[in-house]
Parts: C-alpha cells; sequence; structure tokens
C-alpha cells in the first residue's frame, strides 16, 4: 500500500487559480490513480474512530471520498450541498468568504438525533466550510466528533479550528 508520501506526489498545485496568487493543491490526478484513490480510502477507513452512522460530505469533491467511505464503515451517505440545491426542506448555515458569504444546507430531516456523523471533504484550508458545516450538522441534530480530510494546509489554521470545536482531526497530506 503507498505510504502518505507517495499520496502526496499524486496531488499536484496548480499556480494562479482559481485568481492569481493562489496555490491550488489539485487532488484530480489522485482519484485517477487506482491504487493511490483505493490506498487513500482505506487510510481514512482506518483512521476513523469507533462506529459512525453517516459520513457527511461536503459539496462537491467530499462527496466523492464521502461515498467511496460509507461502505467500508457500513455507514449511510449525508450530502452537504450548497443552498438551493436539496429537494426537500433544508437547515443552512452561512459561513464567511474573503469576500461576502457562502450558504450550505442539509435536509431537515437527514439525521436522527444523536446520529454519529463523520465529517469529510478533500481539503482543509481556513477551516470556514467544516466549521460551519459542523454547525449545520449539530443543528440538525448530529453528533459530530470527527472530521477526516485528504489534504491539510496546517499554516491556513482550519484543522485546529476544528480541534478548538471539539473534533478529532485527521488527514491524510499535510
Ligand atoms: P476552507 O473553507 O478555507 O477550509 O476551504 C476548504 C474548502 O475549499 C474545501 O471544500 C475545499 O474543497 C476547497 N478548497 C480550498 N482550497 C483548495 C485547494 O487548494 N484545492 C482543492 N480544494 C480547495
Amino acid at each position: 500500500m503507498a505510504e502518505n508520501d507517495d499520496l502526496k506526489a499524486l496531488i499536484r498545485t496548480i499556480l494562479d487559480f482559481p485568481k492569481p496568487g493562489i496555490q491550488f493543491r489539485d487532488i484530480t490526478t489522485l482519484l485517477l490513480d487506482a491504487q493511490g484513490f483505493a490506498s487513500a480510502i482505506a487510510r481514512m477507513a482506518a483512521a476513523t474512530r469507533g462506529p459512525v452512522d453517516l459520513v457527511a460530505g461536503i459539496e462537491a469533491r467530499g462527496f466523492i471520498f464521502a461515498a467511496a467511505l460509507a461502505a467500508p464503515l457500513n455507514a449511510g451517505v449525508l450530502l452537504i450541498r450548497k443552498d438551493g440545491k436539496l429537494p426537500g426542506a433544508t437547515i443552512a448555515e452561512d459561513y464567511a468568504l474573503e469576500y461576502g458569504t457562502d450558504r450550505i444546507a442539509v435536509h431537515e430531516d437527514a439525521l436522527a438525533p444523536g446520529q454519529r456523523v463523520l465529517l469529510v471533504d478533500d481539503l482543509i484550508a481556513t477551516g470556514g466550510t467544516a466549521r460551519a458545516a459542523v454547525r449545520l450538522l449539530r443543528k440538525a441534530g448530529g453528533l459530530v466528533e470527527q472530521a477526516q480530510f485528504l489534504v491539510d494546509l496546517p499554516d491556513l489554521g482550519g484543522a485546529d479550528a476544528l480541534r478548538a470545536d471539539g473534533l478529532a482531526v485527521d488527514s491524510l497530506i499535510g
């Protein structure tokens, strides 16, 4: 099985995307690699602490990891979508962007009270998105005690902020 350094070699950095000055970590190259993607999912599953009922993925790349983790963790998949995309009644949460705000949502009946949720996304940077997801899932009745990311950009402090919110946080590349 690939070591984490090998996984790191499967992602690439694209300069000036989506804006000048940004170094975008592109994980699509890891997804293209059968062994690399399988290894990433196996490692995330192995790092999961205790049983979970649901794996919650953040739109859009988080869906890929949540869906792949569901079977090995014997859990369902909960979609955290950009507001306006879900057909049923929703609960939403706002979060700050560099300029303005964004809003994510889940179906209001997606969670039974006390269900254990693992939050996953491809990458955590400032943590604004993941922290909003945790607030949303808790508001919806979920027990959210852990989060996993393929990539952590630790200099931006997101994982530490999530830990301060009471979560165990793991990432494979950081
Ligand atoms: P944060 O809210 O600043 O932690 O940003 C994390 C969110 O933005 C996640 O949903 C990521 O998918 C996305 N994101 C931010 N930077 C990158 C990047 O360099 N590569 C891939 N996704 C990114």
